[in-house]
């Protein structure tokens, strides 16, 4: 059984219509997918590895090309205007921000370089310094170490990071890609705590997250993607409280075990 998000479809924010993605020419990565992030709203997308989540990211964000990947079918819109063809430039300007899968920053380069890096589209110097002081309240441990290069940077000080330099855009809405990936239980709450932050200063999330207890923890509504389909949606409570999303994906019984998420991604 599927349900509406909060907000009726196409009141604005994110709206995945019967979307299908394929890499090169043969490979069918995701089918017909039906997928929304009401404004102001966070939305889990969860699913075992290779169920397309990473691939849906990359659809929004415009980097599929990259990828060799494309569009076969469907559309996404952005306050309902296609973001289709559209590049990766125009798409942040347009208010959507992503980090990426594996904390991407430039271990190279400073931590505050790396912030002025995610602010370079901004042209008006104030806002930019603004919105540093809002990402450093954000993480004061990024404060602690501006001058310091991002390589050496512990692995949740470079999830944090990543989100900051995100954010240094202001999107509307901003794209994560397993934020808690390998990261210990204390940072990964810290993160849960900074998604809400974040949602409430009026940035919309869509989550990509494997760790289905975070996710349904901080979302508003979530959807499992399997094998490339949405399987279920429904508000996050919904889920939380579903016995076989629980031991299929929470691993909250004996015969989903400790190895849970397992199989195909499809509850029983
Ligand atoms: P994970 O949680 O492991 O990151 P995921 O749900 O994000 O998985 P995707 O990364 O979207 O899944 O991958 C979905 C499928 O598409 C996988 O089978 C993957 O091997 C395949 N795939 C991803 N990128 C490409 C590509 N550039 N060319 C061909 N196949 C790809």
């Amino acid at each position: 059984m599927t349900r509406q998000p909060p907000e009726a479809a196409g009141s604005g924010g994110l709206v995945v219509r019967d979307l299908t993605v394929r890499y090169g020419r043969a490979i069918t990565v995701l089918r017909q997918v039906d997928l929304e992030v009401p404004q102001g709203s966070v939305v889990a997308l969860m699913g075992v590895n290779g169920a397309g989540k990473t691939t849906l990211a990359r659809a929004v964000t415009g980097m599929l090309p990259f990828h060799s990947g494309t569009v076969v079918e469907g559309d996404i819109s952005w306050h309902g205007q296609s973001l289709l063809g559209r590049k990766p430039g125009q798409i942040v300007r347009a208010g959507v921000s992503q980090t990426l899968e594996g904390r991407r920053i430039f271990a190279e380069l400073t931590v505050d370089q790396n912030l002025g890096v995610g602010g370079i589209s901004k042209r008006n110097d104030q806002t930019l310094k603004d919105r540093r002081d809002w990402v450093l309240e954000l993480f004061p441990k990024l404060r602690e170490r501006l001058e310091q290069r991002a390589g050496y940077l512990s692995g949740g000080e470079q999830q944090m990071l990543a989100v900051g330099r995100a954010l240094m855009q202001s999107p509307q809405l901003l794209v994560l890609d397993e934020p808690s990936l390998g990261l210990a239980p204390i940072i990964v709450d810290q993160i849960r705590e900074t998604i809400l932050t974040i949602r409430d200063a009026g940035t919309s999330v869509l989550l990509i997250e494997q760790n289905a207890m975070m996710a349904l923890a901080v979302s508003d509504h979530g959807y499992i993607l399997s094998h490339g389909s949405v399987t279920r949606h429904a508000p996050s409570r919904e889920l939380l409280d579903d016995p076989d999303i629980q031991s299929f994906y929470l691993g909250l019984d004996e015969a989903a075990g400790e190895h849970a998420p397992a199989g195909d991604g499809t509850p029983a």
